[in-house]
């Protein structure tokens, strides 16, 4: 079996780590946590991938200063990979205990100097599995409730770096030969497996990091797309996305799907009253009134500026025109006062038609539309049907 030397680990390892905090490099975060996860991630590989590569350029046996440098520089690493892994996790860890864990672990660093060879073995050794347990506890929350697959994987590459540093600390403890400058204590067969864990480590676990803020990314935009920004209630783009659903539930079955267009009443009026913010206002509380009236599996979207649009499985047309009753007798009934001072009525018109079997969503509408434009000039605040051809 290839048997590497020690120099060729440290080598790999420490190009591993730097490859890691590369890839890491040109990744964006939409929130504070992803980004300080990413920069405290890339912070830590490099860190360790200097440490490690350091000694690259120099003999064995190793100087002392080299094999501080090394400690630390993988100690240091690990710690801040772990602040970056609570970052992720939504751990609210302050980083001042981050600095003090790093200047903690470089003072016992500079304490083992004098031990030499030996202290640095024992720092190295013991240091790292007790940096990587602190690390596996700030970043629990992936270990023990992993959102999707990536953050599981990260939870694994977690329990890998523990369990290969309490392998490293337990074979360290039982070793009775003279202290090796290398500090890499594996049993010999052991190396070049622990070699490839160690190069390729952080390069998945900066993929499975860059996965994680990616997802957020992506459900984030996915919400945003699915979601009117003033009034919370759905976008037109969900409208689009959830009606396919509803229609093909109606089509089954033997209901029907009720269409229902509303647009308020004079709310331009309503805005030179009261201002803009004021409109906004009664657009955020009337999506509540709206929503209260409608029941199961309902959906209420925004159409366009003060105009939403209702889909409503229903058993027939009398139903639909009950429903859009309601909401316009809701909307009636609402004391607006307490919301915007001096405004004392909102009401809106309604179209309502049911969607025909063979027809599509916008004929639907259109007609839903025309009805509302009855109830516009019929003289408002009223409900009309309208009627698909027979
Ligand atoms: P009608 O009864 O005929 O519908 O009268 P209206 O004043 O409601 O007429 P129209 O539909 O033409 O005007 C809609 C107004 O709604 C104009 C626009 O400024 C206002 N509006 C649209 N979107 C918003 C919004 O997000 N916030 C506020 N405050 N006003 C909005
Ligand atoms: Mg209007
Ligand atoms: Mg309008």
């Amino acid at each position: 079996m290839l048997q590497l030397d020690v120099l060729s680990s440290f080598a790999i390892c420490g190009a591993g780590a730097l490859v890691g905090a590369a890839m890491l490099r040109p990744s964006l975060s939409h929130d504070a946590a992803g980004a300080e996860a990413l920069r405290l991630c890339r912070g830590g590989y490099a860190l360790v991938g200097l440490g490690l590569l350091q000694p690259v350029a120099l003999e064995i046996p190793l100087p002392l200063w080299s094999q501080a440098a090394m400690v630390f520089g993988s100690i240091g690493g690990v710690v801040m990979i772990g602040w970056a892994l609570a970052a992720l996790a939504g751990e609210r860890i302050a980083r001042t205990a981050m600095w003090l864990t790093l200047a903690a672990a470089f003072v016992l660093v500079l304490a083992a100097l004098p031990a030499g060879t030996r202290g640095m073995n024992v720092v190295c050794t013991l240091g790292l599995a007790a940096a990587s347990s602190l690390t596996a506890w700030l970043g629990r929350r992936l270990l023990w409730r992993p959102r999707d697959v990536h953050e599981r994987l990260i939870g694994m590459t977690i329990v890998l770096m523990v369990l290969s540093s309490a392998l490293r600390a337990s074979y360290l403890l039982t070793w009775s030969g003279p202290y090796e400058p290398h500090l890499m204590y594996v049993p010999p067969m052991m190396l070049t497996p622990f070699t490839v864990l160690y190069g390729v480590l952080p390069v998945v676990f900066a993929t499975m990091l860059q996965n994680v803020i990616n997802a957020r990314l992506q459900a984030r935009l996915h919400q945003r797309a699915m979601t009117d920004h003033l009034t919370g209630s759905l976008s037109r783009h969900a409208l689009t996305d959830g009606a396919s659903a509803l229609i093909a539930q109606a089509r089954q079955g033997d209901g029907a799907l009720a269409v229902i267009m509303v647009d308020f009443d004079h709310f331009k009026l309503i805005n030179d009253r009261h201002g803009h913010m004021g409109g906004d206002s009664v657009l955020r509380h009337a999506v509540q009134v709206l929503q209260g009236q409608l029941r199961g599996e309902t959906i209420l979207a925004r159409y366009g500026g003060e105009e939403f649009v209702v889909l409503a499985p229903v058993s027939d047309l009398p139903v639909a025109r009950r429903v859009a009753e309601r909401m316009r007798q809701a909307l009636e009934e609402t004391d607006w006062r307490q919301l915007v001072p001096g405004l004392v009525k909102v009401t809106a018109s309604l179209g309502v038609t049911l969607l025909a079997s063979d027809e599509s969503l916008e004929h639907a509408l259109a007609r839903a539309d025309e009805a509302l434009y009855r109830a516009k000039d019929g003289g408002r605040n009223q409900v009309q049907v309208g009627l698909a051809a027979a």
